[in-house]
């Protein structure tokens, strides 16, 4: 390896990277993993943040029930209609959607939808997504802040899945137009110096 490096220098005293030296750094760096390692890691958490988001809303939904039947329905009525606001504001012009989204489920919900193009997401997008994400969140508000452990088993869920989609899936996420996006420069690797 050392000499390969020797190897790698120009007369600048810079370095130039090879591909057969670059291929060998990613097999020997840790954090360099070939792209469907990144991509089964990725939907690994895409999925287990979906699991703790569902877990913090079934906990409202019985909660919900609990306290009135009619307030129960209200609330999958949010659910029922916010969801599908989400998807076709967000998802369905998500350029990863078919083949390569991170949660895997909304993707393919998206794709049941009315067809849109995939591109950049206007106010309207951001408005709707934002809108159903209020609704989806806020609803079930009303009731359970009444009840702190209630209150604290939805949230602790929903946090830790925020936390799973912001530093795991948005990190190595395709989507260039999602401006939580980690990974701006696309699914290129950077040519890294030795
Ligand atoms: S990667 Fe994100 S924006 Fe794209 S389809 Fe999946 S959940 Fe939607």
């Amino acid at each position: 390896m050392a000499n390969q490096k020797v190897a790698s220098r120009g007369n600048s005293g810079g370095f130039t990277n090879t591909p057969s030296i670059i291929a060998q750094q990613r097999s020997t760096r840790a954090d360099d993993k070939p792209f469907e390692v990144k991509a089964m890691k990725r939907s690994f958490h895409g999925v287990f943040s979906l699991v703790l988001i569902l877990a913090a809303v079934v906990t409202a939904l019985i909660y919900i029930f609990g306290v009135s039947m009619a307030w129960g329905l209200v609330y999958v009525g949010a659910i029922v209609l916010a969801n599908p606001m989400a998807l076709y504001a967000y998802c369905a012009k998500c350029a990863c959607r078919e083949f390569d989204c991170s949660h895997i489920f909304p993707g393919k919900l998206a794709g049941l939808l009315p067809p849109r193009a995939q591109g950049p997401y206007t106010g309207v997008d951001y408005l709707g997504t934002a809108l159903s994400l209020i609704v989806l969140l806020g609803v079930p508000q009303f009731w359970i802040w009444r009840n702190k452990a209630v209150f604290i088993a939805y949230w602790i869920p929903i946090l830790l899945g925020l936390v799973e989609i912001r530093f795991w899936v948005c990190r190595d996420c395709r989507n260039e137009n999602c401006p939580m996006n980690g990974s701006r420069s696309g699914p290129a690797e950077p040519v890294r110096k030795v």
